[in-house]
């Protein structure tokens, strides 16, 4: 066990000098000028820190601990595992019990049609997967200029070279030299924030599936490899798409002869009320990229699902060019390949699915009972267990705070005094919401009383 009589001055200074965090101010940090929260434990929805306080996490960490905190079945899965083969690789055909057990139990789970699983680590490492695998496709199918990608603005795909291009958040661009080429963006199928006001929906639909059409068509189709989207925009702002969205795309696609990603990092194993967010809108993808609701962060696993269709042309590759050169270390990681395998049982076991779709309902229509009529609440969506509340200076004619008021920072910090942690989406002031799928209505009351409590308090 780590040795708890460090004081805690002690470790705050470890953590100021030595510790360089992602995804943080890293001056003011390290000033002291940002929290310096130490977390030592949790169970079911809460989490607690070094100071003995409690919240309820609302964000499940970062949309991942699905499960719930403080599942000893998965920890005692690890642990068992560890004492027997703590790892062996997965190189030239070498496997282990959990990891091929868990590639039948996902293949189970996945989209008619998928037919293999490829392992990595995290969600970024499964889109730079991606990439190589439709790169290397279409260099099997003797079409070598038909490389570019399109993915959407808003789109989060992941922080490393190719995945953060694919991602379509400025803040994770600036400064990295970041989107590299052959990546392209289109529009964020995100209807509250459209230019014309007067589209309907499926209207808006047909406006991102044009757009599309004509990036492809600018671009030349025979240029463009394939198409990646989550299923609901996450870190984007928690948006689910227009109606009619995804077939239009899809259409799209189809007639272009484009390949469709769908990553399901967040939406894969049940978040949206449905196993897959592709099986949830009718999506038909060619790979799926999938992570955090796989071990629900337990350990850390990610993988890439490929269609029976792909899996066809990546066989005859190896028949004319060898063994693929693509794979890392730790791909298919036996603690984590036995993590996932207990993690997907409680999901059954737990009937985590149906939960997040019931009580997913539920915590929407309870948002928008407290905070629906609020002046400065410009819009409430939500599928399943992820939700957003978007705050507007003036919601009548959609005029939205300047960034630098902080409001969503401001809002979400003040629930966070309320005990209850959300997350500031990172492009506009919206409280995000997406807590593990064995949230209870009763738990979902204290979210939603604390989120309203903390409108209130910093919008009046
Ligand atoms: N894709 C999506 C949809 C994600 O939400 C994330 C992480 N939030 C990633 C990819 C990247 O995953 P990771 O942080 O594990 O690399």
């Amino acid at each position: 066990m780590l040795d708890r009589a460090v004081s805690d001055n002690e470790l705050t200074a470890w953590d100021r000098d030595h510790f360089f965090h992602p995804s943080t101010h890293m001056a003011q940090h390290a000033r002291g000028e940002t929290p310096n929260r130490i977390i030592t434990g949790a169970e079911g929805v809460y989490i607690t820190d070094r100071n003995g306080k409690s919240s309820l996490d609302a964000f499940a960490g970062l949309y991942c601990v699905n499960v719930g905190y403080g599942r000893t079945k998965i920890a005692e899965a690890i642990a068992e595992q560890a004492a027997q083969l703590p790892y062996y690789h997965a190189y030239v055909g070498h496997g282990s019990q959990p990891s091929i057990t868990l590639a039948k139990m996902i293949i189970d789970r996945a989209p008619k049609g998928m037919s293999r699983v490829f392992f990595g680590l995290s969600g970024s490492d499964a889109n730079e997967t991606n990439i190589k695998l439709v790169w290397y496709i279409n260099n099997v199918l003797g079409r070598p200029e038909k490389k570019k990608i399109i993915s959407r603005w808003r789109g989060y795909h992941g922080s490393g070279l190719m995945s953060g291009s694919l991602t379509g958040l400025a803040a994770f661009h600036n400064l990295f030299d970041l989107p590299k080429p052959p990546i392209l963006h289109t529009e964020a199928p995100y209807y509250f924030r459209r230019e014309d006001r007067s589209q309907s929906e499926e209207q808006f639909a047909d406006h991102c599936a044009a757009k599309l059409e004509e990036l492809i068509l600018a671009e030349g189709p025979d240029t463009i490899a394939a198409f990646i989207g989550e299923p609901v925009l996450g870190t984007g702002g928690i948006v689910p798409p227009p109606r009619t969205y995804w077939e239009k795309i899809q259409a799209v696609l189809t007639k272009y002869d484009i390949l469709l990603i769908a990553d399901e990092v967040i939406t894969g194993f049940g978040r949206l009320g449905s196993m897959f967010g592709s099986d949830h809108y009718g999506i038909k993808p060619d790979l799926i990229t999938i992570a955090k609701g796989l071990t629900s962060a337990y350990a850390p696993l990610s993988g890439v699902i490929v269609s029976e269709k792909v899996w066809r042309i990546l066989e005859k590759g190896s028949d004319e060019f060898g063994p693929i050169g693509h794979g890392w270390t730790y791909s298919s990681h036996p603690l984590c390949a036995a993590a996932g395998v207990a993690n997907l049982e409680l999901v059954d076991e737990l009937d985590l699915v149906a939960n997040a779709g019931s009580v997913g309902a539920y915590f929407k229509q309870a948002l928008t009972d407290a905070l629906g009529a609020h002046a400065h609440v410009g819009e409430i969506r939500g599928e399943g267990l992820m939700a957003a509340v978007e705050l507007v200076r003036d919601r009548d004619d959609r005029v939205f705070f300047d960034v630098s008021e902080k409001v969503g920072p401001r809002v979400v910090a003040a629930m966070l005094e309320n005990g209850v942690i959300g997350r500031a989406m990172p492009q506009g002031d919206i409280m995000g919401f997406a807590p593990p799928l064995c949230l209870t209505r009763e738990e979902a009351d204290v979210v939603v009383s604390a989120a309203a409590k903390a409108v209130k308090s910093v919008l009046g």
